[in-house]
């Protein structure tokens, strides 16, 4: 980024047609999912640390074919087409497919969560030899998964961008001035940057004063993430066992060398500024009890492991214009399922900036959440369907 002289010498911001402020997997995917639509737009990626220093940094990294809600399970299928053919035509990225079973009660009519593509069936056996199946329960096989090193893929992809998007780690965005038909970034360094459009893609950022009250009305909120490391090395062929009720997970974790255990933790309205990362004992027993219930051989090797927290919303990740020309956009509140959705979320980030065939006047209400229509011109040569 340059800041440019006007003739009379006068220091002007500088431009950029889109600002991605936030460099985790989210603002990764919305860059590039931007120069998708419009190869020659100008990007500008920002974030206040480094490039997956965030959530991302944290993310555990599976992907499972499911959502809680039809608008997940359609995000979910899109993405995980996404980020097959990514995977597939770039084998050096860290994602790495997995055999998978849910264990769940029996008669849990799974088909109502699971995707089509997931081709639920029984599963024959326990699902590992540290397993036990409580009573009552059964396991479900699960096709369609994989876990990817979501810090490791984001800097891959973020490296492919630099060549054409400036990068700014280490620069926080101090102060947001939305416009009518832009908005000013102002930069810890002091200086200023006028971009045609901003997406904010901020993780579990919500609270930040730069647009701590822009955002506050979307309704999203901040929730602790706890997952165990658990000293055992996976075998060569282990996959990851969900377990349905308790919305937990034990995830092979090949490329480290041992198991993680993500269970739910309840720890609402915490703040990434002042969130302790150490375990504490009250999280390690909680986390234990599941664990327990299931593979009690394991519990003694659940050691250490990984805290940080996310945004979430009561009706799934949002995709919101905060201002009625829709020049500014909030994409995030992912749920903890931030690296999984995230293709498609960028995806919808891109739809809210393509032009309204009809445009409507502009309004003070913000249309709903995902998906919602657009509201402002992006440019004429976005594709509606990037493939
Ligand atoms: C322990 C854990 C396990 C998880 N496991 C999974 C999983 O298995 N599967 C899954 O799909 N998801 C998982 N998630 C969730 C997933 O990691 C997140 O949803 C995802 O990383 C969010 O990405 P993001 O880009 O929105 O946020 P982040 O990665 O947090 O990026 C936001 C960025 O904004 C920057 N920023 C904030 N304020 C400013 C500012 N003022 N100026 C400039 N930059 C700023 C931050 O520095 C940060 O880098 C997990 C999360 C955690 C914590």
């Amino acid at each position: 980024m340059t800041t440019t002289r006007s003739p009379s010498g006068a220091r002007r911001p500088a431009h950029t047609d889109v600002a991605v402020v936030g460099g985790g997997v989210i603002g990764c995917f919305v860059a590039r999912e931007v120069l998708a639509a419009r190869p020659t737009a100008s990007v500008t990626v920002i974030d206040k640390d480094l490039v997956a220093g965030g959530a991302t940094r944290r993310s555990a990294g599976l992907h499972f074919p499911r959502g809680a809600s039809a608008a997940v399970r359609a995000m979910a299928a899109e993405s995980q087409l996404r980020l097959t053919a990514l995977a597939a035509t770039r084998p050096d990225l860290p994602v790495h497919p997995l055999p998978m079973t849910v264990v769940a009660a029996a008669g849990t009519r799974l088909d109502e969560t699971y995707l089509r593509e997931a081709r639920l069936r029984p599963a024959v056996g326990a699902p590992h030899p540290l397993i036990q199946l409580p009573a009552g329960t059964a396991g479900w096989a699960v096709d369609g998964c994989h876990y990817a090193d979501v810090p490791a893929l984001t800097l891959a992809l973020m490296a492919e961008l630099r060549p054409r998007v400036p990068v700014r780690e280490s620069v926080t965005v101090t102060r947001l001035d939305p416009a009518v038909d832009r908005t000013r970034l102002t930069l810890s360094t002091g200086e200023t940057l006028e971009a045609d459009h901003t997406v904010l893609a901020p993780g579990p950022w919500l609270g930040h004063p730069a647009w701590r009250d822009l955002v506050a009305p979307i309704g999203a909120r901040v929730k602790k993430i706890v997952a165990l490391h658990v000293e055992r090395a996976p075998g060569p062929d282990d996959g990851v066992v969900v377990f349905h009720e308790e919305d937990a997970f034990l995830l092979p974790y090949h490329h480290r060398g041992h198991w993680l255990f993500s269970y739910t933790c309840t720890e609402w309205d915490v703040d990434p500024e002042r969130l302790d990362t150490a375990l504490t004992g009250a999280d390690l027993a909680a986390a234990r009890d599941v664990l327990g219930r299931y593979a009690p051989h394991l519990v003694e090797h659940a050691v250490s492991g990984r805290v940080f927290c996310d945004a979430y919303h009561p009706d799934g990740p949002q995709v919101r214009p905060l201002t009625p020309t829709g020049r500014l956009v909030f994409t995030g509140a992912a749920g903890g399922s931030g690296y999984r959705l995230a293709p498609s979320l960028a995806l919808r980030t891109v739809r809210l900036l393509e032009p309204d065939p009809e445009p409507e006047p502009a309004s003070a209400s913000a249309p709903d959440a995902v998906g919602a229509a657009p509201s402002d011109a992006f440019a004429p040569s976005v594709r509606k369907d990037p493939t």
